[in-house]
């Protein structure tokens, strides 16, 4: 027998049942009682397919309510004690302030797991922490999941890495010194787990794949020796995202009954772990991707384990599954119109399937499946031979780049003396980040053109007569480079992938992003190319109305990439490179239309970075030049700026500084412009607008704040480089702010402008 297994599920149903849910409870639509009905039909959804999946052991224990890390906060007792709430007795409604705020505390502060877009909340350690053990939430499942007849392992993440997410509030101290206090409180927690009949436990280690400091790698002996002597479950230890081959003998040498490794990251591992003498899960399916797999190739791989091996072979997606969209047999449209694809594709469900079929061939030979191999093989030939993805010319015009295509013409003291002849701006030009609000008819336009009760012309009709009344607003502010607003886009990736041969979209193929936030990534399945202009009409449109300046709006190749599923056939820097060729059409074209300013936003770039130091070079390398080739060939005096937000840049600036855009517009005014100092220490070299007030509020900014940051900022930038700005675009706010906040801005900005002349 080979065991399969899952890590865990994804939590928001098929149809985001439990979003809905959710949000019809925050609003008070629906009682507590009816939300918790909800979430178990959910659950006990989850368990089956995976049951009738012939899984070994359903995952439980991974669903929440909100978040995975926040759950373990109140499990361990470590909930932010500013809330003043009992972990012990914590109430659903105090859950979710912890989660959204309330009246007196903002709410928990959420970033990035890991290199995922999937974000959690982060959790607050103070010195005098202490801990509680609350497995109550874990045990619930584990009794609900047995009562159905399961066969159930729970998962929970370990204290590590719990530790290693949290971050130091008050008095300075090292959350380190706390795990020892943390530790005897997992025993409880896990005796809870192992108290209810449970023969394994799972504990994800994540943090081990990432760079660690040698005192917490050191650490993981004595923790995992306390825990296995003292906790009466088999503990499976999970590690995923990366190879933990650096950390072969530590892992060897742990007394665990078991060791998950992320076989589709970081095949290479596998050699590290090859006389691992306890269980050894592989993860083979790709837990973070939309792909099918290659059964055969899958097979290969593990049949010489299962020889050595045996029983203790267990086979696993390489991750938790929360990162693959649910069920791919209700995307009817995609099937229909791109069968092909419809074809390469699978989501959570289908990956189920696949360890369903892997698992028969190990333990009945591939006879037993031999239609599902072959089904999977002919899929995999015919992604590998499709024309449809491989379009040579694509492949030919990246090979063919000439030397130093993604540089541009001249330094740039030569180009800002070229551009700043023709565009004749005041010291401090105003300018803004792209989107102006995306209001209610808006909207509804744009639903009801989907729909097919708006017609196209109507539609067109209404976003010009948004535009116009963008333009026109920003006259009477008096901003110098002025934007069209973005009315005509429902998103800044898939407006483009849209527009680009290359991309596809699913109807459902949602992923949580956070508690009840989904995102629905395009997939880019083949060769990028731009068909035909994409931006140029609205941009000249919106340039014929005015005697300004107009920006022109484009989305950035990493960007595009980052917030997509990307195909896994070529690399992600490959793919990264088309998109700036494809983009660099687009760029000419609108310079040839006469729009001479164009901001390539690429908020995205930090968040690419890989997770382990060493890798970091080799993105930024080819990040910073998908960028650059994305402005190739554009003339001295075409003026090209691009957008960042959402990071912290200041271990990344050189290559920042390498893209080498005309003017960065930044997020900054909610970090009081301390990212300026960072650039003003490096030299920055060329223009920088600093965000000037923080666009996620309504609230309008006093002329005081805004002269007191462009003050700062003026004491680090040269005035001659200085742009205001915005940190951002202003699509999420109403009209009403926005207006009385750039007014703010411009009057300020023209004050100080006097004083400067
Ligand atoms: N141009 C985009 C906008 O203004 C930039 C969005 C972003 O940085 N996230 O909406
Ligand atoms: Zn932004």
């Amino acid at each position: 027998m080979t065991t399969f297994h899952v890590l865990g599920f994804p939590r928001v149903g098929a149809k985001r049942e439990l979003k809905f849910a959710q949000e019809r409870y925050w609003r008070g639509d629906i009682a507590e009682q009816d939300l918790l009905d909800i979430a178990k039909a959910l659950r006990e959804i989850n368990w089956k397919h995976q049951a009738a999946a012939n899984a070994d052991y359903v995952a439980v224990a991974d669903f929440t309510f909100y978040d995975h890390i926040l759950d373990l906060q109140v499990a361990t007792g470590a909930i932010p004690a500013r809330f003043g709430f009992d972990s012990q007795s914590l109430t659903l409604d105090q859950y979710f302030q912890l989660a959204r705020g309330n009246k007196d505390q903002f709410a928990i502060e959420m970033t990035k797991w890991f290199d995922t877009n999937y974000h959690y909340l982060v959790p607050e350690f103070h010195k005098n922490t202490e801990f509680k053990a609350n497995p109550a939430h874990y045990v619930q499942q584990i009794r609900e999941a047995k009562a159905l007849g399961l066969n159930v392992k729970p998962t929970i993440v370990g204290p590590l890495t719990f530790l290693h997410l949290g971050k130091e509030k008050g008095e300075a101290f090292n959350r380190f010194e706390l795990l020892n206090k943390l530790v005897p409180v997992y025993v409880e927690i896990l005796n809870a787990l192992a108290d209810e009949g449970v023969e394994w436990i799972q504990i994800d280690e994540p943090a081990l794949a990432v760079d660690l400091a040698p005192e917490w790698v050191e650490a993981y002996k004595a923790v995992y020796a306390t825990l296995s002597e003292k906790v009466n479950a088999k503990l499976l230890f999970a590690t995923y995202f990366g190879s933990v081959a650096q950390h072969a003998e530590l892992l060897k040498a742990l007394p665990v009954d078991g060791l998950h490794i992320d076989l589709v990251r970081a095949p290479e591992q596998l050699a590290a772990f090859a006389d691992y003498d306890k269980v050894l899960s592989a993860g083979v399916i790709d837990g973070r991707n939309v792909w099918r797999a290659n059964l055969n190739q899958v097979l290969d791989v593990l049949e010489p384990l299962k020889a050595k091996l045996d029983e203790r072979l267990w086979i696993a997606p390489s991750c938790s599954l929360l990162h693959t969209p649910y069920d791919l047999s209700v995307e009817v449209q995609l099937k229909e119109n791109k069968p092909e694809l419809y074809n390469w594709l699978a989501f959570t469900l289908q990956k189920v399937q696949e360890l369903s079929v892997i698992k028969t061939a190990l333990e009945q030979g591939h006879a037993a499946v031999q239609a599902e191999l072959d089904a999977s093989q002919a899929a995999a030939d015919s992604r590998a031979n499709s024309k449809e993805i491989h379009r040579p010319e694509v492949a030919a015009r990246l090979a063919n780049l000439p030397e130093g295509a993604d540089q541009r013409k001249s330094p740039f003291a030569e180009r800002i003396a070229k551009q700043n002849a023709w565009l004749n701006l005041p010291l401090l030009p105003t300018t803004n980040i792209g989107s102006f609000p995306q209001t209610s008819e808006i909207r509804q336009a744009r639903a009801q053109f989907k729909k097919g009760t708006l017609s196209l012309e109507d539609y067109e009709a209404a976003m010009k007569k948004e535009i116009e009344l963008v333009v026109r607003e920003q006259e009477k502010l008096d901003l110098d480079v002025l934007v069209h607003g973005e009315a005509e886009r429902n998103d800044m990736v898939e407006y483009f992938g849209e527009l680009l041969d290359g991309f596809a979209f699913t109807k459902f193929g949602w992923v949580q992003s956070y508690g009840s936030r989904c995102v629905k990534p395009p997939i880019i399945y083949g060769d990028v190319v731009r068909p035909e202009p994409m931006t140029v009409r609205w941009s000249q449109y919106a340039q014929s109305l005015t005697n300004k300046v107009m920006k022109g709006m484009l989305t950035g190749p990493v960007t595009i990439l980052q917030w997509s599923f990307v195909r896994n056939d070529i690399p992600r820097a490959t793919v990264c490179k088309q998109i700036g060729v494809a983009l660099s059409d687009e760029v000419l074209d609108l310079e040839k239309a006469g729009i001479k300013v164009i901001q390539i936003d690429e908020p995205a770039i930090r968040e690419g970075l890989p997770l382990k130091r060493a890798d970091w070079d080799a993105y930024l390398q080819w990040a910073g030049e998908a960028f650059r080739l994305s402005s190739m060939g554009v003339q001295d005096d075409t003026q090209i700026h691009t957008h960042m937000c959402y990071s912290e840049f200041n271990d990344i600036l050189p290559a920042i500084a390498a893209l080498d855009a005309d003017v960065i517009t930044i997020e900054t005014s909610r970090s009081d412009m301390e990212l300026l100092n960072a650039f003003a220490d490096f030299k920055y070299p060329n223009d920088i607008g600093p965000g000037v007030y923080d666009i996620h509020s309504p609230r309008v900014p006093k002329p005081e704040e805004i002269e007191h940051l462009l003050r700062k900022a003026l004491k680090v930038v040269p005035k001659e480089r200085l742009w205001v700005n915005p940190d951002c675009g202003l699509k999420t706010r109403g009209w009403t702010e926005t207006l009385q906040q750039l007014q703010v801005m411009v009057d300020v900005t023209k004050k100080l402008r006097a004083e400067l002349a």
